[in-house]
C-alpha cells in the first residue's frame, strides 16, 4: 500500500472514529428533543429533531454505518409530513419513535459491523503518466502505439476488459483509449467507464474510440462521463493532440468549492475528500454568512444541503443568483433527498446538480471537476477577446479592480499602460480589414509573449490595449514599453497581396496610487497616450501626479 493511500485510509479511519464518538451525544440531545416535542408540543423541538434526524441519515452511512441512515430516515418521513400538516403527536406515535430511537441507538453501537458503505471506500491518488489501450490489437492500435511513444507516453495494451480494469487496480494511468468496437465493451460502456474513474478514484480519462456515430451513442458515452470521443478512422495528429491534452491538463489553479451545511460531520468530511484532490475548500455553516464569504473567496462551485434550519438550498440559490456576478456559478444540491419530484424541483430552482447522500468520493469528486471544468470554460470564453485571446473590456476592469484592492492591502503599487496603434485606420483603408486583423493580432501576440503572466493584458477597444503592471515602478513600465514599442515597430506585416509594411504604436503610462483611484490613473494614462500621439506618435511617455497639466 503507498503511502499516500495509507494516509488517506487512517485519516478515514480517524475521522470515522470521530464520527463514532459524536454518536453518543447526538442520541441524547435526539431523546430529549423528542421528550419535548412530546410532552410540551414543541413545534420548535420537533423541527429540530427532524432536522437532526435529517442530518444523520445523511451523515450516517457516509461514515460506513448504513444502519444509521436507514432508521433516521425512517424517523423523518414518519415526522416531516406531520410537522409539516400539524398534526397532533399521539400515544401511538410516541411508541413508534421510541421503539425507532432505540433501533438507532443499537445502529450507533453496532458501528462498523454494517460498514463498507461506498462512501468509506476509496482508491488512492497517484500521479498519472501513461496510457492504456483496450481494443483489438489490430493495425490502428499499433499506429496510435507508435504515434503515442513518439511523445513520451508509456503505452500498455489491453484486448479484454478484466485484464485492463485488474492492471488499473495496480496502478493509475493517464488515458484509458477504449475501443468501443470491440465487443465485450459494445453493450457494457457505461458501467466500464464507471469501474474505470472508481478504480482510478477519477484520475484517469477516458477516450472512445468507435466507428459508428450517433446522438444516441454520444448521449450515452456523455452519460458514463466518456471525456472525449473520436470517430473512426482518426486523424491521428489531432487524437494525440486530444490525449495530450487529457493527460496534462493546463497547469491550474485548485478548484475553489464552497460548502454550505449545518452539519459539522457532513462539512468535515466533503472537506476532507475534496481537500485529498487538491481543490480548495471553504465551508460556511451560517447561511447569513454566505455572501461575504463568497465574496471574499471566490468560489467556482456551491455545494449546499438542502434542508437548513434557516433557510432551505432553493432559497439559497435564489438568493445567490440575484448576484449577477454569481448568475453562472454552478450550484449542486447534496442531500438524502430521495424523492424525486423534490428532486426535480430543485433543480428547476436554477441549481444545477443533485447529488444524493451518502455519496461515494470518486463520484462526489468527479462530478464536481466536470462541473467546475465547464464554468472554467464558459468563463474563460465570457473574459476574453475572440480576435486576440486577451481579456475583454470588462474582465480587465473587473481584473484592475482587483488589482487595486490587491495593492491597497499590500501596500504595493503598479503601473497602468493604455496603448493604440498608430494610424490604424489607414492600415484598414489602403490593406484592409483582414490585414489590420493580423495587426492587432500580432501586437496580442507580442504582448502576451514578453509581459509576465501576473500581468495583466485587455484589449481595451479596437486598436487600444491596456495593461496592468503589478509592482512596477513607472521608471521600469517606460523601459519595458519602449523596448516593446522598437520590437513592434521593427516587426513586418505583410497584406493579401504579400506587400510589406510597418505599423508602430504610442503608450501613456502612470502609476497606482500615485493616482489614487482607478478612474484617475486610467485617464491619467489615457492623457499620455494623447500627448505621444500629439508629439507625433510611435512614443511611450508617463504622466505623474506632480506634472503640471
Ligand atoms: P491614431 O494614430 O491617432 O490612433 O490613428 P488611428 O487611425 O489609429 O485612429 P482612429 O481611432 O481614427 O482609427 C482606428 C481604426 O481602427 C478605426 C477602426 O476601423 C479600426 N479598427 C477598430 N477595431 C478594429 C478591428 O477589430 N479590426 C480592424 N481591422 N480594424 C479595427
Ligand atoms: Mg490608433
Ligand atoms: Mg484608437
Amino acid at each position: 500500500m503507498s503511502t499516500n493511500r495509507q494516509q488517506f485510509e487512517d485519516r478515514l479511519r480517524t475521522l470515522r472514529a470521530d464520527y463514532a464518538a459524536t454518536l453518543p451525544g447526538k442520541l441524547a440531545h435526539l431523546a430529549d428533543l423528542w421528550r419535548e416535542a412530546f410532552e410540551r408540543g414543541a413545534a420548535g423541538a420537533l423541527a429540530a429533531f427532524i432536522q437532526q434526524c435529517h442530518a444523520l441519515a445523511g451523515s450516517g452511512s457516509t461514515f460506513g454505518f448504513p444502519a444509521i441512515t436507514n432508521r433516521s430516515r425512517e424517523l423523518e418521513q414518519l415526522l416531516r409530513p406531520m410537522a409539516e400538516a400539524g398534526t397532533p403527536l399521539d400515544p401511538a406515535i410516541n411508541a413508534r419513535v421510541t421503539a425507532l430511537l432505540e433501533d438507532l441507538a443499537r445502529a450507533c453501537e453496532g458501528g462498523d459491523a454494517e460498514s463498507g458503505a461506498e462512501g468509506a471506500r476509496s482508491t488512492p491518488p497517484s500521479i498519472p503518466s501513461s496510457v492504456d489501450l483496450l481494443g483489438d490489437d489490430g493495425p490502428l492500435h499499433d499506429e496510435l502505439h507508435a504515434q503515442l511513444a513518439q511523445f513520451q507516453y508509456r503505452v500498455t495494451r489491453f484486448t479484454a476488459p478484466e485484464a485492463l480494469l485488474d492492471a488499473i487496480g495496480r496502478r493509475v494511468p493517464a488515458v484509458v483509449v477504449v475501443d468501443r468496437d470491440l465487443p465485450q465493451v459494445r453493450e457494457t460502456l457505461d458501467s466500464l467507464v464507471e469501474t474505470i474513474h472508481a478504480r482510478s478514484f477519477g484520475q484517469s480519462q477516458v477516450l472512445v474510440l468507435g466507428s459508428e456515430d450517433s446522438f444516441a451513442l454520444r448521449l450515452e458515452a456523455a452519460r458514463a462521463n466518456v471525456q472525449a470521443w473520436v470517430t473512426k478512422p482518426p486523424d491521428m495528429g489531432r487524437m494525440v493532440d486530444t490525449i495530450d491534452r487529457l493527460a496534462t491538463p493546463a497547469p491550474s489553479e485548485p478548484y475553489r468549492v464552497m460548502i454550505v451545511d449545518d452539519d459539522a460531520d457532513t462539512r468535515s468530511f466533503i472537506r476532507f475528500v475534496l481537500e485529498q484532490r487538491g481543490m480548495r475548500v471553504f465551508t460556511v455553516s451560517h447561511v447569513d454568512e454566505l455572501l461575504d464569504n463568497m465574496r471574499e473567496f471566490g468560489p467556482e462551485l456551491v455545494l449546499t444541503d438542502l434542508y437548513m434550519p434557516t433557510c432551505t438550498g432553493l432559497e439559497l440559490a435564489r438568493v445567490i443568483r440575484q448576484h449577477d456576478e454569481y448568475l453562472g456559478i454552478p450550484i449542486v444540491y447534496l442531500s438524502s433527498e430521495t424523492d424525486i419530484h423534490k428532486q426535480v424541483m430543485a433543480l428547476s430552482e436554477g441549481a444545477d446538480d443533485f447529488l444524493t447522500k451518502p455519496i461515494a468520493p470518486h463520484k462526489l469528486v468527479s462530478r464536481i471537476a466536470s462541473r467546475i471544468q465547464r464554468y472554467r470554460g464558459l468563463s474563460a470564453l465570457l473574459a476574453h477577446d475572440g480576435l486576440t485571446g486577451l481579456l475583454n473590456h470588462t474582465t480587465f476592469k473587473e481584473r484592475l479592480q482587483h488589482e487595486a484592492l490587491r495593492a491597497d492591502r499590500q501596500d504595493s503599487f503598479f503601473s497602468y499602460v493604455m496603448l493604440d496603434i498608430d494610424d490604424f485606420k489607414q492600415v484598414n483603408d489602403t490593406r484592409g480589414h483582414a490585414t489590420g486583423d493580423r495587426v492587432i493580432r500580432n501586437l496580442a501576440r507580442l504582448l502576451s509573449r514578453r509581459l509576465r503572466r501576473s500581468d495583466l493584458i485587455g484589449r481595451y477597444g479596437g486598436e487600444e490595449f491596456a495593461i496592468v503592471l503589478p509592482d512596477t515602478t513607472i521608471e521600469d513600465a517606460l523601459r519595458l514599453l519602449d523596448g516593446l514599442r522598437e520590437d513592434f515597430a521593427a516587426l513586418c506585416h505583410r497584406d493579401d497581396t504579400g506587400g510589406e509594411f510597418h505599423v508602430s504604436f504610442s503608450a501613456g503610462v502612470a502609476q497606482y496610487p500615485d493616482f489614487a483611484d482607478i478612474r484617475q490613473v486610467h485617464a491619467a494614462a489615457d492623457a499620455a497616450l494623447y500627448r505621444a500621439k500629439q508629439e507625433g506618435r510611435n512614443r511611450v511617455l508617463a504622466r505623474r501626479s506632480t506634472d503640471s497639466v
